[in-house]
């Protein structure tokens, strides 16, 4: 029998060992955390450290091994939960990271960085059922996998590639989703990437402080164990077509190229030096360097700096510039807190470290100073109206209510646009209105038969959960399609 399955004698005596009643009475495990000032001196250090083995087993305690384990309904890549805690329980921890490898290409970056709140836990029998904390399944996730490369026990599985060539455009967590599904099936997969580094916004977008890029590497370093093959500094649709990569041989394709387009508002002074999209901002700093006293295009660090949005996109902005020196690091959100569509922790961990919250506000316009430098961003007071197509309630102009705020530099983070590129080069290519590419939900194809998207580019700005998901359901059906050609 399984080790996942629910079952099994182990599991049965497991659930007997302790009662419903003693395990509800344990409290939710609090993941420690470096102290905020300490923190908040190195862009490098990352703020959770891990649960200890003794506070892993005594959290998967609180886990009741439900009949119906409705946490797996809210979890897109399908991880068997309960499966994977048990393991933890009885100390087997290898045993649970190999469960989560079954149907996830990067649970150590999940357990970082999926929005647990609003996926798994939500649906947590504690939560729903006795209103209370659910059991901290991201945090468990997060350490099993770090527990299983530390002691480096991970299975080395064998896989022989012979089932033909199929190409990825993206090595987001899209791309490696799908990267690691196709070839644990037998396809030889090749991953091109138009940077120099590899993991999309796993890599440029996220900083270390919440995803270390050593997380990011190990996860890819168990792809290329598997075969998966990378292509660096290669942008398809300019280094070389779909058409070209078809004539090599290539079978079929993976779009999953993202959404790394910065959008702005339009506001006047918007052009001014000091102000730029948070894409620009965290790229420079995470991907080139560009915090570091050697760098060759180092970025302004600014006094008081204006992050303009609520996502974990200003989040990790506002934080970095907090990490860079800012003595004012402030969020400027249209909104209320409660509709920011932040994680709960980075909003936590950003008020911690000292970052302001000028909420139900909105830039109208951006002041220069006599060089045609940013000096100052008028606000707009907003309240809240109707809820909008998002469901949440709206931002409402209050008429005649705008202040003046300083500001050194401004950062951008009010969403983004798909990667324009493979949408504009393939021809007869099916495309939005807004530059996604259309594809059929259930088994992520496009109109053209051999190529196949998912991630951002499908979905405009989302998860890394989501977007893994695509590519899961990209590979399961490209291969059933691949097997009926052959
Ligand atoms: C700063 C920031 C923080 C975030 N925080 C979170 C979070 O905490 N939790 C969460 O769940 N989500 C978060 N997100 C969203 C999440 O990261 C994205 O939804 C996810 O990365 C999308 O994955 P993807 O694989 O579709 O695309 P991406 O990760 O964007 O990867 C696409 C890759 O394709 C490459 N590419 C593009 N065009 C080409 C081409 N023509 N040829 C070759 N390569 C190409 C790009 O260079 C890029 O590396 C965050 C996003 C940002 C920007």
């Amino acid at each position: 029998m399984e080790a996942s399955d629910r079952n099994t004698e182990w599991r049965k005596q497991l659930r007997q060992a302790l009662n419903a009643k003693e395990r509800t009475e344990i409290e939710r495990v609090k993941m420690p955390e470096l102290p905020p000032k300490e923190r908040i001196k190195s862009q490098r250090l990352e703020v959770n450290t891990g649960l200890t083995p003794e506070m892993a087993q005594r959290e998967a305690k609180r886990c009741m091994d439900c009949a119906t384990p409705t946490c797996m309904e809210g979890c897109p890549v399908g991880i068997n939960i309960p499966g994977f805690i048990k393991q933890i329980e009885i100390g087997e921890f290898k045993g649970a990271a190999d469960i989560l490898k079954q149907t996830s290409a990067l649970p150590a970056v999940c357990g970082r960085v999926c929005p647990q709140e609003k996926q798994c836990e939500s649906k947590c029998f504690y939560l729903q059922k006795l209103k209370k904390a659910p059991v901290a399944i991201g945090y468990l996730e997060r350490f099993a996998s770090d527990y299983a490369w530390e002691s480096e026990r991970t299975s080395k599985p064998k896989i022989e590639n012979s089932l033909g060539g199929i190409a990825v455009v993206g090595s987001g967590p899209s791309g490696l989703s799908f990267a690691g599904d196709m070839a644990k099936k037998g396809y030889d997969v090749t991953v091109f990437e138009a940077l120099h580094e590899i993991g999309g916004v796993l890599k440029y977008g996220i900083p270390e402080f919440r995803l270390p890029n050593r997380i990011v590497d190990k996860e890819i370093e168990s792809l290329r164990k598997l075969g998966v093959k990378f292509e660096t500094n290669f942008i398809v649709g300019m280094t070389k077509s779909i058409e070209e990569l078809k004539a090599e041989g290539f079978r079929a394709f993976y779009i999953a190229s993202g959404a790394g387009l910065p959008r702005f508002m339009n506001i006047p002074g918007e052009n001014l030096n000091g102000v730029l999209s948070s894409n620009e901002y965290l790229t420079r700093v995470n991907l080139m360097g560009a915090d570091g006293a050697d760098s060759d295009t180092p970025v302004f660090c600014g006094k008081n700096v204006v992050v303009v949005g609520g996502g974990n996109t200003a989040m990790d902005s506002v934080r970095t510039a907090r990490r860079l020196g800012a003595e004012r690091a402030m969020i400027v959100y249209r909104r209320s807190e409660a509709e920011m569509p932040a994680r709960l922790e980075e909003v936590k961990h950003a008020k911690e470290e000292g970052c302001e919250f000028i909420t139900l506000a909105n830039p109208v316009e951006y002041i220069a100073d006599e060089q045609g430098r940013v000096k100052q961003v008028k606000l707009q007071k907003m309240e809240l109206g109707e809820p909008d197509a998002s469901g949440r309630r709206s931002p409402v102009p209050v008429a005649g209510a705008e202040y003046l705020i300083d500001a050194d530099v401004v950062i951008v983070a009010v969403g983004v646009s798909p990667n324009p590129i493979i949408p504009h080069s393939v021809a007869g290519l099916e495309v939005s209105k807004k530059g996604t590419i259309v594809v059929d939900e259930k088994t992520m194809q496009s109109n053209l038969p051999e190529l196949y998207a998912g991630g951002d580019i499908v979905r405009g700005g989302a998860t890394v959960i989501l977007a893994m998901g695509d590519g899961r359901r990209a590979a399961e059906y490209m291969h059933r399609q691949l097997q009926q050609q052959t």
